[in-house]
């Protein structure tokens, strides 16, 4: 009988949820909008409904939006908690899946999870120990992998928003994030991209001066990263990052800012290889649920401790 994994990923607009053993066999995917949490999780549950009948699903993850408990000790692990997304705080996303299907379910960040699905199913990055993957879209988000694992720590990591340097004479935007304003997410997000210049990201042309002050904000929150957590790979995705150009304005901006302090050939002769698009697409979460659902079954080869 086959085996197959569940992959959810649960975000603000849409629940994209999966069915599969790996991005050579997905069986089924469904994007299911983000309603109530009744509602959508109704949906999701009836997704996978056919595959548990069938004694097919083994286990289930999920990367979720955030902010999550992801304490395994904490009465509310497995929860939401204090989003601003209306009906959604404190919904115990892993307990209602767990209850409803009977099965393992994994539970982590979005971001988290598709840092995992990029470094386990790529052949260039699997089994790499320190790993980030950075979305640029409604918000910014930052998963990372130290040691193997997704790193908690004591919430998860926000570092969307990292404070940056913010020239208020060469862009006098005052940046949009409702707790600090002009942080990374704040200025570099899509939603701040389409207020400064007056039209959806995707519609400002390449060589409009958007693109080199975003690709300098995004170098900012990069450089920063790449001092504290030393990664050995970063993958730059999200609707933003899908900017024809962006990839390469943002390496060259790394490179002038580290100045060749780190002494890697990965950073100084072959940046192309250590900032990536994400290979698996829009699915890098969904794929990195499937493969923490591995783990969760027991069938994994990377988390093992
Ligand atoms: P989310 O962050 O909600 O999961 P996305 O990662 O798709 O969603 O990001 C959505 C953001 O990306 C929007 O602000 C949109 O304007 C922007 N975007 C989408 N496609 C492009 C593109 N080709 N070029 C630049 N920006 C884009
Ligand atoms: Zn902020």
């Amino acid at each position: 009988m086959e085996r197959l994994y569940g992959g959810i990923e649960a975000g603000g607009t849409k629940f994209n949820c999966m069915v599969g053993a790996g991005p050579d066999t997905i069986l089924a995917e469904k994007h299911i909008p983000t309603l109530t949490p009744q509602e959508t999780i109704r949906q999701v549950l009836a997704f996978f409904e056919p595959f548990v009948r069938r004694k097919q699903l083994v286990a289930v993850g999920i990367g979720s939006f955030g902010p999550l408990d992801l304490h395994p000790e904490s009465p509310a692990f497995g929860s939401i908690t204090n989003t601003p997304k209306a009906g959604w705080q404190y919904v115990n996303l892993r307990t209602q899946v767990l209850d409803a299907l009977e099965l393992p379910v994994s539970f982590d960040t979005d971001v988290n999870t598709a840092a995992f699905g990029e470094q386990y199913w790529n052949p260039e990055n699997h089994g790499l120990e320190s790993f980030i993957y950075v979305t640029v879209g409604t918000g910014i988000g930052v998963g990372t992998l130290v040691n193997g694992r997704p790193f908690h720590g004591l919430v998860h990591s926000e570092a969307g928003h990292l404070p940056l340097p913010h020239d208020w004479e060469r862009d006098p935007f005052p940046g949009i994030c409702p707790y600090h304003g002009d942080c990374l997410e704040g200025l570099a997000s899509g939603p701040a991209l389409a207020k400064r210049w007056g039209r959806p990201a995707e519609n400002l042309p390449a060589g409009h001066p958007a693109w080199r002050l975003e690709a300098e904000y995004l170098a900012f929150g990069l450089a920063s990263l790449i001092y504290t957590c030393s990664p050995e790979r970063i993958v730059l995705g999200g609707g933003v990052s899908q900017h024809p150009g962006l990839h390469a304005l943002v390496r060259r901006k790394v490179q002038a800012l580290l100045n060749g302090y780190i002494h890697s050939p990965l950073l100084l002769e072959q940046i192309d290889r250590y900032i990536t698009a994400p290979a698996l697409g829009n699915r890098s979460a969904m794929l990195g649920a499937v493969a923490m659902a591995m783990e969760a079954a027991g069938q994994g080869d990377v988390l093992k401790p």
